[in-house]
């Protein structure tokens, strides 16, 4: 038998749950978008406690609550296991409006095969999507999350040159045009990509 595993979108279906103790990932980046995933599937949230270069910490949003997941980082092979697991008792409300579920990491993870399948989908689509789960988004958020996804299909489609001219001929905002294309593909640590610009909002 040959184990041919199938398409990239569902390259992390096979990762362990990392709300198991012993659940190990082949590095942190992995582990931490995983726990991202799952723990938006389960309608849970957190907030990162503690970082560096032997852990990762995180805990609940709740400070009442004892909920607290810890990702040990091995020395030399860099897997990252989780090695601390105390579950929520806070009331679900604590996981209303998570940021998270408004990046564009996980909505276009969310909505990509909605997109695949019908490419005419609008942002709306997504926000409705969205709002049918009680997650609120904005028509901005809706529409970057529709945008990087048409990037990413187009691109899984070789349609190479095409995604070039058109991306630089339409110019939908500058503030796009300067950042998407590096950040798709290595984020950055720290500084969030997704922060709203306010300064252009000005009442007369
Ligand atoms: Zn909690």
């Amino acid at each position: 038998m040959s184990s041919s595993s199938p398409a990239a979108s569902s390259m992390t279906n096979n990762l362990p749950d990392p709300y198991i103790v012993g659940s190990e990932f082949p590095n942190l980046e992995t582990a931490r978008k995983h726990l991202k995933k799952v723990t938006i599937q389960r309608g849970l949230s957190y907030k990162r406690a503690q970082h560096d270069y032997r852990r990762y910490i995180v805990r609940c949003r709740n400070p009442a609550c004892p909920f607290r997941l810890r990702f040990t980082i091995k020395r030399g092979s860099g897997i990252a296991k989780t090695t601390v697991f105390h579950p929520h008792n806070c009331p679900p409300e604590t996981h209303r409006d998570w940021k998270a579920m408004a990046s564009v990491e996980y909505l276009s993870e969310a909505h990509r095969n909605t997109i695949e399948d019908d490419p005419s989908t609008k942002a709306s689509k997504i926000i409705a999507l969205e709002k049918a789960r009680g997650n609120h988004i904005s028509y901005k958020q809706g529409w970057r999350a529709l945008k990087h996804i048409q990037e990413i299909v187009s691109g899984a489609n070789g349609g190479d040159g095409d995604d070039k001219g058109s991306s630089e001929s339409a110019t939908i905002s500058s503030e796009k045009n300067a950042s998407s294309k590096q950040e798709n593909e290595q984020k950055p640590a720290k500084r969030g990509r997704g922060r709203p610009r306010k300064s252009h909002v000005q009442n007369g």
